[in-house]
């Protein structure tokens, strides 16, 4: 099974609706999409990519794996390999850059539980629980770097790129890409900060990227190595500075750690630790009206392939006893929850933009019909619940199935509060009501 058919597995599989926790566990695990055949899941298992094994990390053991599979990189082939990883080679290789960084700024050190969040390393931010090591592969994969300094999450990427072989070099293409993100930075008005440049860079499409979240990435990337820091909150390449300064922001709605945190334009571009990292080269911005054919194009790279990668489209049939018309009392609707599982939600009465929805009964392997329903209430453990819910009629997912369907009888007292919700949240507080769907 070659990559991108892998990555194609894992795509599938690692999306929100299929993400669960495991109470009896304690771990945040996926369900298997049940489109998925057994054979693709023994290829998976046998690539060494099969989700949900996983591996508990422990502090001092990351740590000594990390010093020494960091020896095995020179600041300028870690350098390269992070500019290479902007377009030819998969976004894994950005990696390279802060696992030397960090490896050579990081003193030894005992784990130091964080005050309120004793599970993390107040010095290097590690956490004291299991991750997916085949999650961690898809997201280096197809989105960026391990987020804050995660010691974990380079150990992974290092060995993902120790795995690989050869490291990359950049090409042609890959070297002005560098210099045109460098010249977007640039071009930006003063005091800009990174949200702006995140959707300056992502509108100039200079990853081969749909996601801001991998942009966003690539700048958290540069400030920890210290190209857009600020002397109070530097990089990695002026100084090793503690998770715990890191996690210092401006306010709580930043959510990026320092150095990008704090840093803007007006600061601009640290054009020492630049040199120090990446060497001499030409750093000179380029124009983005003339942009070179990539080396490599599009449809060839990581992502490239995983877009042209898809399911055929099934589009749901409406049902024969739909009707028309926006939501009104005595609605049933079904809710898709995953691939292969649905539930159903009666609707009591309607308050301007809100349904009074309350979960039924069953759980259908496709969308259930009209005769399917289940003429009886589906509780929580602590009564009957009801929520106000809006977007019924326009949600992905939730299709009405039956119009004029009698409120089912029932000796539970009514709800004494209703909440409100939305018609994409109701598969998520769907658990509550079905202990099964977890
Ligand atoms: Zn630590």
């Amino acid at each position: 099974m070659n990559t991108i058919e892998q990555l194609w597995l894992l795509k599938q599989i690692y999306q929100g609706e299929n993400a669960y926790y495991d109470r009896e566990k304690a771990l945040h695990l996926y369900h298997i999409p049940a489109n998925l055949s057994a054979h693709q899941l023994e290829a998976l298992k046998q690539a060494g990519r099969l989700p949900n094994q996983m591996y508990l990390p422990r502090h001092d053991e990351i740590w000594d794996i990390f010093y020494t599979m960091a020896d095995a990189w020179t600041l300028p082939q870690a350098a390269d390999a992070f500019i290479a990883g902007l377009w030819s080679a998969p976004f894994l290789w950005q990696s390279a850059l802060n696992a030397k960084l960090l490896s050579l700024a990081t003193p030894r050190h005992a784990f130091t539980p964080y005050k309120g969040s004793a599970h993390t390393c107040v010095i290097c931010g590690f956490q004291d629980k299991a991750v997916d090591p085949a999650l961690l592969w898809f997201n280096r994969m197809t989105g960026g770097v391990p987020l804050d300094g995660d010691p974990t999450g380079y150990v992974f990427a290092l060995r993902e790129m120790a795995e690989c072989g050869e490291k990359p070099t950049p090409t042609a293409y890959d070297l002005w890409t560098f210099r045109a993100i460098l010249t977007v930075i640039r071009t930006m008005p003063p005091k800009t900060r990174y949200s702006k440049i995140r959707d300056a860079l992502h509108k100039e499409k200079l990853l081969p990227a749909s996601l801001k979240g991998t942009v966003c990435s690539l700048l958290e990337a540069l400030a920890l190595a210290g190209i857009l820091d600020t002397p109070e909150h530097p990089g990695m390449a002026t100084r090793f500075t503690t998770y715990q300064e890191r996690d210092i922001r401006p306010s709580l709605r930043v959510e990026v750690q320092a150095p990008l945190a704090w840093w803007d334009t007006s600061a601009g571009i640290n054009e020492a630790a630049l040199r120090t990292i990446f060497g001499d080269r030409d750093y000179s911005s380029v124009s983005l009206t003339h942009r070179p054919t990539p080396d490599l194009p599009l449809s060839q790279t990581i992502t490239g392939c995983l877009k042209g990668q898809k399911n055929p489209a099934k589009r749901l049939p409406s049902s024969p006893d739909a009707g028309k018309g926006p939501i009104q009392a005595k609605d049933v609707y079904a809710i898709r929850i995953r691939e292969n599982l649905w539930i159903t939600v009666y609707c009591h009465r309607v308050e301007g933009i809100y349904g009074v929805m309350e979960y039924l009964d069953g759980i259908f392997p496709e969308m259930p019909g009209k005769s399917q329903i289940i003429s009886s209430y589906r509780p929580r453990t602590g009564g009957r619940w009801q929520a106000k819910v809006s977007g019924m009629d326009r949600t992905t997912g939730v299709k009405r199935i039956a119009r004029n369907i009698p409120a089912p009888c029932t000796d539970l007292a009514e709800p004494k509060s209703i909440s409100f919700a939305t018609a994409n949240s109701l598969r998520h507080l769907a658990t509550w009501c079905f202990q099964e769907l977890i």
